[in-house]
């Protein structure tokens, strides 16, 4: 007998069960792993694997986005973060753990709660009624997921392929780019445009066509690329102009400084309701990390961009969570099934168990009859919750890690070198507040 059923014994299903057990209440975790599946990215049966790297990324409370996420997940008892910690290997300011030690030790926590009971069987089904969490990851299995595309229809569950960089707004050299939508559209400022004359084009041209490209894993080979997200280097290979006839036209764009029509042009679009983000449009690329930015960074406009995230190439199942879910990560259409960890739209092992954490809490709280308000996005696990239950823009919604581009602004006045330290104090401040305030 269980109370809460959580399909998906990954990194979300498995925070979001000890969650749950400690404050009393009995779980089903279904892992299908070790029950006659295996997905195209593990190596094992065991739970929470890590499918790729072996970081948790920076540990740096004070400076960095991640590491407050981990700070923040720590004041709540997570059990990904004690097993990181106890599993930690040296990686200077990151947090990375022995892989297979990690898995172990949260195999044998969930195994050894007697509130939690492990299933070895895959879920091919949606249940009808009964409370449960769907964390399935971003290659959740086919059944279910055509199940999900079902309940929430089928432009609701992206199978994505490639995703195109972010860039922070603040980065950006507005002396030389400028807002404006191609022919004056919508209110007339909806994108920031670079421009690029004839010489930088060819430049550029080259430098997509040499950049260093990460090869395709085996698994990866038959996946097609969706001709609407096509990788950038891909377009570029199939003739010079190719660009300037698709993601990076000029026409119905005047640049202000000169008056006239660039040869060439890159598009960035809002992409959160800060407008503190944005996205390169058409961008999507498999160049390796260190090439983008060497590359991107020669765009004009661009010379000192940062990125919230690069541009990348696998298979990702996420649902359109901003109009999907509600502020408690309830499927608005079936309150009784929440979803939880990647299949949500977030990005990375962090971003991922917090959702795991934060989805545990909001279901206890139901199921106990307690009324808990998110935390705020001023703290670093309630400005990635609320990027991901309505405030991210819905139809160019992808995979986000936290970054502090998705916090509410500093309101006063800061040095610039000071910044993302008056972020994370003013976050710990938000969050202990929070913390104190919640009920259960
Ligand atoms: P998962 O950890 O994938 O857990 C989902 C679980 O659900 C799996 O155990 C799966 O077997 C199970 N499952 C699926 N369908 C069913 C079903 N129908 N019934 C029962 N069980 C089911 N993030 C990083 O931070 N660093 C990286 O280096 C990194 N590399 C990645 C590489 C690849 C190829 C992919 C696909 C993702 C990568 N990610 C990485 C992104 C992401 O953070 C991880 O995928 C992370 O594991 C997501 O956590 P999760 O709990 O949501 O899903």
């Amino acid at each position: 007998q269980h109370d809460v059923h959580i399909i998906g014994g990954g990194l979300a299903g498995c925070e979001a069960a000890w969650q749950l057990a400690n404050r009393g209440i009995k779980v089903k975790i279904s892992e299908m792993r070790g029950g006659g599946k295996m997905t195209a990215a593990h190596q094992s049966d065991g739970l929470a694997e890590l499918v790729c790297s072996n970081s948790f990324r920076s540990d740096d409370d004070e400076n960095n986005a991640v590491g407050l996420l981990h700070h923040e997940m720590r004041l709540l008892n997570s059990i990904i973060m004690t097993c990181a910690d106890e599993a930690k290997v040296p990686a200077g300011s990151a947090l990375a753990v022995d892989r297979e030690i990690f898995s172990d030790l949260v195999e044998k926590a969930m195994n050894n709660h007697d509130n939690i009971h492990v299933v070895r069987e895959c879920v091919e089904t949606l249940p009808n009624n009964g409370i449960t969490i769907i964390s399935t990851g971003p290659l959740t299995d086919d059944g279910l997921a055509h199940q999900i595309i079902e309940k929430t229809g089928s432009e609701n569950l992206a199978f994505f392929d490639a995703i195109a960089p972010i860039v922070h707004f603040d980065s950006v050299n507005m002396d030389i780019a400028w807002f404006q939508s191609r022919w004056d559209k919508g209110d007339g400022k909806d994108y920031i445009n670079c421009p690029m004359d004839e010489e930088e084009y060819l430049i550029f041209h080259q430098g997509l066509m040499d950049g260093e490209k990460t090869t395709f894993k085996q698994w990866e080979e038959n996946t097609p690329y969706f001709e609407g997200c096509m990788p950038i280097e891909v377009m570029a290979s199939r003739g010079l102009d190719t660009l300037r006839f698709g993601p990076m036209k000029p026409v119905g764009l005047t640049n202000p400084a000169t008056g006239k029509r660039a040869h060439a042009v890159v598009q960035l679009r809002q992409d959160n309701k800060q407008g503190s983000l944005w996205n390169m449009v058409g961008f999507q690329t498999k160049l390796k990390h260190g090439a983008q930015v060497e590359l991107f960074r020669k765009i004009p406009g661009l010379e000192n961009a940062e990125f919230a995230r690069l541009g990348g190439l696998h298979r990702n199942s996420f649902i359109r969570s901003p109009i999907l879910l509600d502020r408690h990560l309830r499927l608005k259409s079936a309150p009784h099934i929440r979803f939880a960890g990647q299949i949500t739209g977030c990005e990375g092992y962090v971003e991922s168990s917090a959702i795991g954490l934060i989805c545990g809490i909001f279901t206890a709280a139901d199921i106990l009859g307690a009324d808990i308000i998110p935390p705020n996005n001023m703290t670093s696990l309630g400005a990635l919750l609320c990027h991901i239950t309505g405030d991210a823009e819905a139809d160019s919604y992808q995979p986000m890690n936290v970054n502090f581009g998705l916090f509410t602004p500093l309101t006063e006045k800061v040095h610039k070198k000071q910044r993302k330290l008056a972020m994370t104090s003013r976050a710990k401040e938000q969050f202990d507040i929070w913390r104190q305030n919640l009920a259960i």
